[in-house]
């Protein structure tokens, strides 16, 4: 049996529904749990206009009937999503959202065959919302099938957990991350290094696909992995250059600068090429990988990840910066001095 229309990837996850569809064994409440932006909510989408669409004979939702379409304008009256404000620093479902929620659960079904709730960022529901959730799901009603959606599985209460069948969607792999990316527009070579970056998170490798996020890794990685001991103002250089680099930007320059050296390790360590995230650099992290040795590569990463937990705190950023530049530095060659300033 085929996924559903418009699902990248996630064959096991879909079968699953789909043969609790096939079977007429649908369950009341489903817990999706995996990875941020990899498209569990279209999943929860598409398994709520299967439940509601207008043509049974096939378990897969036909995209076209009433239902179907106003569905996926989320406009159906039966179908509800609720999700945190998530431009709020600590995003919260509230406890009156969830009572909103419940007190639809004794109606029947407007139009539908049933009542979806689709929750997506289950962990932000507040402890209250979630004591309420938990009763609603021990006593099921056979009209309405909850889908809670989560990156964060362990923040949820053990309870309700246990009260849901849990779906498990896995990182998408980098083809399926690259394939999404060229339908979306992005040319190859860019999908090819937002998808080695993206950790199988469409989600994310779509924000640096089309926000610039790339150029500005890469010529980081490259201005570091240039540094070369004759010339012992290029860290200080480097370091300024950055000084006043925002504090969020600067600490995914420095996550992706340890992926550079973690790259440069693996080569040493002789692993294959696929399993490179700077595919974009691969020349640089070769050349590197002959002038550092494994755990000197590890040691940087471990360097850059001290730097990153001190620019959490009130810190100079150009010293701190300029630090950490001097012990990436290699130091091989004859000139070892110290910087005079
Ligand atoms: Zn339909």
């Amino acid at each position: 049996m085929t996924e559903f229309e418009g699902v990248v990837g996630h064959a096991r996850p879909s079968g699953i529904l789909l043969s609790s569809l096939t079977a007429s064994r649908v369950h009341h409440a489903y817990l999706f749990a995996g990875l941020a932006g990899i498209g569990k909510r279209m999943v929860a989408v598409r398994f709520a206009q299967a439940l509601n669409c207008a043509d049974q004979r096939d378990p897969r939702p036909c995209g076209t009937c009433t239902h179907c379409t106003r569905i996926a304008r989320e406009e159906h009256p039966d179908v509800i999503v609720i999700e945190p404000d998530r431009s709020k620093a600590r995003p919260v479902i509230k406890i009156e959202v969830v009572r909103n929620l419940i007190r639809q659960v004794h109606f029947k079904p407007y139009e539908g065959n049933r009542r979806v709730i689709i929750i997506d960022d289950a962990e932000t529901v507040n402890e209250q919302g979630s004591n309420a959730l938990l009763k609603t799901l021990e006593e099921p009603s056979g009209e309405t099938v909850f889908v809670l959606i989560t990156a964060a599985l362990q923040s949820l209460l053990p309870t309700i957990r246990s009260r849901c069948q849990i779906v498990r969607f896995a990182p998408l792999d980098r083809a399926h991350v690259m394939a999404a990316l060229a339908d979306a527009g992005v040319d190859a070579d860019t999908a090819k290094v937002a998808a080695a970056f993206s950790g199988g998170s469409l989600g994310d490798a779509l924000r640096l696909a089309t926000e610039d996020g790339l150029a500005a890794r890469r010529e980081f990685a490259l201005d570091v992995a240039a540094l070369r001991p004759a010339d012992p103002m290029g860290p200080l250089q480097l370091a300024g250059k950055h000084a006043r680099t925002s504090p969020a930007e600067l600490l995914h320059l420095l996550d992706s600068l340890k992926t550079f050296y973690r790259d440069v390790a693996l080569v040493g360590a002789g692993a294959a090429r696929e399993r490179l995230v700077n595919v974009d650099v691969e020349d640089a992290v070769v050349a590197l990988s002959a002038d550092l040795t494994v755990d000197e590569a590890i040691g940087h990463i471990a360097r850059i990840g001290e730097a990153q937990q001190a620019l959490t705190g009130y810190v100079d950023q150009r010293l701190l910066l300029e630090e950490l530049m001097l012990s990436l530095s290699p130091t091989k060659s004859t000139h070892v001095q110290p910087i005079q300033r």
